[in-house]
């Protein structure tokens, strides 16, 4: 024995020899326990395996009654067994009788054992079964006991997963992993993907866990420790992202785990007991994904997270693979990850990539911005992606009810595939319609215009059959880009944008960056609340030179042409006012410097901050058109984080109190002929599009696929119908929504919403 190690050293070696050996997996599992009775100096060594419906069944045993294996069984919280999977910890007890967990199993014969020592059998924070060895003499196991075991059950995980274990001739081996799965998050890119898993940062598999020399692995491990500190300490140095849409926070926590003693120590330990030091790392993680599991604290639970990803960077670095490939992505590919950023998303291989699936994000988060924009179906928050799913599994994403299949029965897959099908169909049809005018039943043209923000979009522009661009977000170029976009390159893009429109109307948007938008080259002070912070117009106004230089990159690029600009969160005239001023300083300094003009210089104001819907007269007097954002209006107006998903089913938009609003600003915005044009997400959702048509709105900026559906319900509206069912509906409303009478309106009147 090199290095002169304690511990398992020896077993794992012998565990090896025997997982070579042709035999049958029950032979083998009886020989595995006889091994590692023998090396523990244990009376008994039992493995328990968990099976369907979270029972955990004896399966082999050394020690114990013979005819129990197979029979005993426990459900998980039940007994010591079940409380050790439950809780995914070691349980060490010198007299297990005493413990209020212990039930007694007389077919065993155990009740002459006193001392018992149990652990999980982890892999990938699941639990997969139960590991225990007792003695007839009251004893507490050392601390290196402990560790042995923990050692040898990840061996056991290894055996079980890696097929190693012929489990098929082990019926009665039932590996979590092999189910299917039905998890719910939150939708956030309306498309349907069937297709196979691919990790957005693949795991590393472990394939050689027994350390030849211990010394060797300490010192690799060291050297992988420094090289990741190194890292991460240049990431920081940098201000870079790792393109990773990562925030600061992330990097700082990774660099204190990265130097926790603790961690390191636990990691050395682990190769001590004989493990290589990517086993090492591996056989840490497995606790601390255990304990993630459940952390129920949101914040414990992000802090794990964090160490579970720095555990597989330390591992990227031991196997040397640092970066992914992205050139060999198979076709019908699912994406998954924990997080990422938007130009993450853009590096994939669009023709390939069917869906995505994350742990984080949300409706409103960048990446899903993205995701709508590709046309890719994307669902967030699903909890324990990672885990649950393995490479190359099945996986159907619905990104319209935010549904995710894992390894779906065959049933499931047929249902989705016809579904699939409906909707080609359905999409053929709105291709048919794509040019027919948005007009009501009754004769009323309705603008039904696109949002975009990122040159990808453009082509939905002519494939959606709209009126327009009713939003340009031009910070997503921003978010996009390493350093700050120089005039030119931002004249580059926005003459292409009103290019591809070709004289149809496009209306930017000037920098909506803060809060949770986060330029990466752009300091920021760290704030309580970013969404009520230092964002949009206000850092417009505070730094006016990043306006100008956006105002003269506009101005350019609409020469001889027509610029519709709109400032996000004005909050009162003045702030309009300031912004206007900024706008004809620099119209002053490109006449000055002899360049071309716009045609027409318009003018508008976001209505996205309720205080300003008590300033709206003011304000009208001085715009020339409005936009309602009525993502961040419906946020403040109910003080409710839009992004936070345990919020979303408690307030609706179309409550009695946001239609009201909306009804105020669309009657005074008639009253004083200036154009108002909706842009928030409720615009998209043919429903609410024909409520807001119903209050007065002629004018509707959406996500391109919702085009069709919006305007097939425009098609079979009649407005003055709606309108007077509408105006009574608000009259003798109390309080609550008025969806289901919406809803009820247009079945009775056959409105396809
Ligand atoms: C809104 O707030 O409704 C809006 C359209 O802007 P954004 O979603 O970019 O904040
Ligand atoms: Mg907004």
């Amino acid at each position: 024995m090199r290095g002169g190690h304690p511990g398992p050293w020896l077993l794992l070696r012998r565990l090896r020899e025997v997982m070579a050996e042709p035999v049958d997996a029950q032979e083998r599992l009886d020989k595995i326990v006889v091994l590692i009775a023998a090396n523990m100096v244990a009376e008994v060594c039992s493995v328990y395996v968990l099976r369907e419906h979270g029972v955990l069944e004896l399966c082999a045993t050394q020690g114990l009654k013979q005819e129990a294996v197979h029979t005993s069984k426990l459900r998980i919280g039940k007994g010591l067994v079940g409380l050790i999977a439950e809780l995914a910890e070691p349980l060490n007890l010198p007299n297990a009788q005493e413990h209020p967990s212990f039930a007694y199993l007389p077919e065993t014969g155990e009740e002459i054992y006193q001392s018992f020592l149990g652990v999980p059998i982890l892999r990938g924070g699941h639990t997969l079964g139960v590991l225990v060895v007792q003695n007839r003499v009251k004893r507490t196991y050392s601390e290196e006991e402990v560790e042995a075991l923990q050692t040898t059950a990840m061996m056991v995980a290894e055996l079980f997963a890696s097929g190693e274990l012929d489990i098929d001739a082990a019926p009665d081996i039932d590996i979590r992993h092999l189910r299917s799965h039905h998890l719910t998050g939150a939708a956030l890119s309306d498309a349907l993907g069937l297709g196979h898993a691919v990790f957005h940062e693949p795991r590393i598999v472990v394939r050689n866990l027994i350390a030849e020399d211990v010394e060797y692995e300490q010192k690799r491990l060291g050297e992988a420790l420094d090289r990741l500190r190194a890292s991460i300490d240049s990431m920081l140095a940098r201000g870079d992202m790792a393109g990773a849409g990562e925030h600061r926070d992330v990097l700082d926590a990774y660099r204190m785990f990265a130097h926790d003693r603790g961690w390191t120590k636990r990691l050395r330990e682990a190769v001590s007991t004989g493990l290589t030091a990517e086993a090492a790392v591996e056989r840490v993680q497995n606790d601390y994904r255990a304990r993630m599991m459940r952390q129920t604290d949101p914040y414990l639970r992000e802090r794990l997270h964090d160490l579970d990803d720095l555990g597989n960077r330390l591992q990227r670095e031991l196997v040397g693979a640092p970066n992914v490939s992205r050139s060999d992505l198979p076709k019908d590919s699912i994406i998954i990850a924990r997080t990422m950023g938007p130009a993450e998303l853009l590096d994939y291989d669009r023709e390939r990539i069917r869906g995505l699936v994350l742990e984080e994000g949300s409706a409103t988060s960048h990446v899903a911005v993205v995701a709508k924009a590709l046309g890719i179906a994307a669902v967030g928050q699903i909890e324990r992606a990672l885990d649950l799913i393995d490479e190359s599994d099945p996986i159907i994403v619905d990104g319209q009810t935010g549904d995710v299949h894992i390894r779906p029965a065959a049933d499931v897959e047929a249902a989705y595939v016809e579904k699939v099908r409906f909707r080609a169909r359905r999409q053929a049809q709105y291709d048919k319609d794509r040019d027919l005018p948005a007009i009501s039943k009754d004769g009323t043209p309705v603008a039904l215009l696109v949002n975009a923000g990122l040159l990808v979009d453009l082509p939905h522009l002519r494939e959606s059959g709209a009126d327009g661009i009713g939003l340009f977000r031009t910070e997503l170029q921003f978010m996009l880009a390493t350093n700050l976009p120089r005039v030119r390159e931002q004249e580059r893009v926005y003459a292409q944008v009103l290019d591809v429109a070709a004289g149809r109307p496009v209306t930017f948007r000037s920098l909506d960056v803060g809060g949770d938008k986060v330029l990466p080259y752009l300091r920021s002070p760290r704030e309580e609340n970013p969404a009520l912070g230092w964002r949009a117009i206000r850092l417009a106004l505070d730094r006016p030179g990043l306006l100008r230089i956006q105002a003269r990159a506009l101005m350019r690029a609409a020469a001889k042409r027509d610029l519709r600009l709109m400032f996000p969160m004005v909050s009162d005239v003045t702030e309009f006012r300031d912004a206007r001023a900024v706008i004809e300083r620099e119209k002053a300094y490109l006449v000055h410097h002899g360049y071309a003009l716009p045609e027409t210089v318009t003018l508008g104001a976001m209505i996205e901050v309720p205080a300003v819907l008590f300033e709206l007269d003011a304000l009208l007097e001085e715009v020339d058109f409005i936009s309602v954002g009525s993502n961040d209006l419906v946020q403040f107006m109910f003080a409710a984080d839009r992004g936070n998903p345990r919020l979303n089913a408690r307030f609706d938009t179309l409550s009695i109190s946001v239609l009201r609003a909306l009804a105020n600003i669309v009657e005074k915005a008639d009253a004083t002929n200036v154009p108002v044009t909706l842009c928030g997400e409720m615009a998209s959702r043919p429903l609410e599009a024909m409520a807001l048509i119903g209050l007065g709105y002629r004018s509707i900026s959406m996500t391109p696929a919702a085009v069709a559906p919006v305007k097939a319900m425009v098609r079979e509206t009649n407005i003055d119908v709606l309108q007077a069912e509408m105006a009574d509906l608000m009259k003798d409303a109390g309080t609550g929504s008025l969806r289901s009478r919406l809803l009820d309106f247009a079945r009775q009147n056959d409105i396809p919403v």
